[in-house]
């Protein structure tokens, strides 16, 4: 079994990002990263976010409103991100507080600077198989880290646990897309689909995306397949100062042995979303700046 180091790809990245923003003249790429409230989770995934982006020599504007904004007041903000020519790739963190609606906030982002990649125009491009659009992070990272593993989807029956428009749907689209490193046959099953096990079987590359601790197991999978553990979940656990511990969808002890490759939780997938962010913002910046 090959273990698929998500920390070692990610730094690959980031190092060859690096190289790229030192080579530009003038004004550097700059991201908007906007946090709405104190969520535990953000402010340590912002900080992460903003620390990668100073390492590639990205410019980062931490934009803070209190979790009281209204959902008007947000996308006034955003419009004026959206017209400010020196920035470049706008985040909104989410989850965003229950009185806003996500979806909406996501809309309104100019899919130009939606280097999150949750806009509508920016997941049609998916489909279309258009590259001057953004992919969201997470399902970027996984198809960077089977590319850069050696993995070809070509021919390969790719199962997606996960049909959500943050990482089931839009990877199970760039599996199937009609270009190098894709051309997988996909199938997607979520929480109706019946006798799981059966399809996860089939599978030559799983990519697991549910949300539920250690859920994958030996049983549910092929000897040899390539199995790609995209969740991050909270398990309690005394022997932690935390009094939890991270771990994936999949349960690693009993599946490593059976895969030919696995990415680890934490330290496979999750890595991988960040350097994904820091690309899409270098790309925004190069379609701003030749526009
Ligand atoms: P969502 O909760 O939005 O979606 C979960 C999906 O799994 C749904 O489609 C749901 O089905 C399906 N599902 C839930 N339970 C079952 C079940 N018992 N059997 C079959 N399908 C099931 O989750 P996300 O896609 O946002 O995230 C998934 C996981 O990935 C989470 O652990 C999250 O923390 C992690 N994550 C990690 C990231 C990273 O950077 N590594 C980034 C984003 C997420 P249905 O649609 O029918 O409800």
């Amino acid at each position: 079994m090959d273990l698929i180091d998500g920390n070692q790809v990610a730094a690959a990245i980031i190092a060859e990002l690096k190289a790229e923003v030192a080579s530009l003249r003038g004004r550097k790429p700059c991201i908007a990263l906007v946090r709405v409230g104190e969520d535990p989770a953000s402010v340590s995934y912002v900080k992460k976010k903003e620390k990668t982006a100073a390492e590639i020599g990205i410019t980062s504007r931490v934009i803070l409103p209190p979790v009281t904004i209204t959902q008007e007041e947000l996308f006034a903000l955003l419009d004026q991100l959206n017209a400010d020519p020196t920035v470049d790739g706008i985040l909104v963190q989410s989850p965003l507080p229950k009185h806003i609606d996500e979806v909406a906030v996501f809309r309104r982002v100019s899919a130009a600077k939606d280097v999150d990649g949750f806009n509508t125009l920016n997941l049609g491009k998916i489909a279309q198989e258009d590259p001057t659009g953004f992919v969201a992070c997470t399902p970027a990272g996984i198809m960077e880290l089977l590319a850069r593993s050696g993995v070809d989807l070509k021919g390969k029956h790719v199962v997606v646990l996960g049909r959500s428009l943050i990482v089931g749907k839009p990877v199970a689209l760039l599996a199937l897309q009609k270009k190098a490193g894709a051309n997988g046959t996909v199938t997607i099953c979520h929480s109706q689909t019946k006798d799981l096990p059966a399809i996860t079987r089939q599978a030559d590359v799983l990519i697991a995306a549910i949300g539920r601790a250690e859920f994958v197991t030996a049983d549910m999978v092929k000897p040899g397949a390539v199995v790609i553990d995209v969740g991050i979940n909270r398990v309690a656990d005394a022997a932690k100062k935390t009094g939890y511990r991270l771990t994936g969808d999949v349960n690693f002890a009993t599946v490593s042995p059976l895969a030919s490759k696995i990415t680890p939780v934490p330290g496979g997938v999750g890595p991988m979303t960040v350097a994904m962010l820091m690309k899409n913002t270098v790309k925004a910046y190069r379609l701003q700046v030749a526009a």
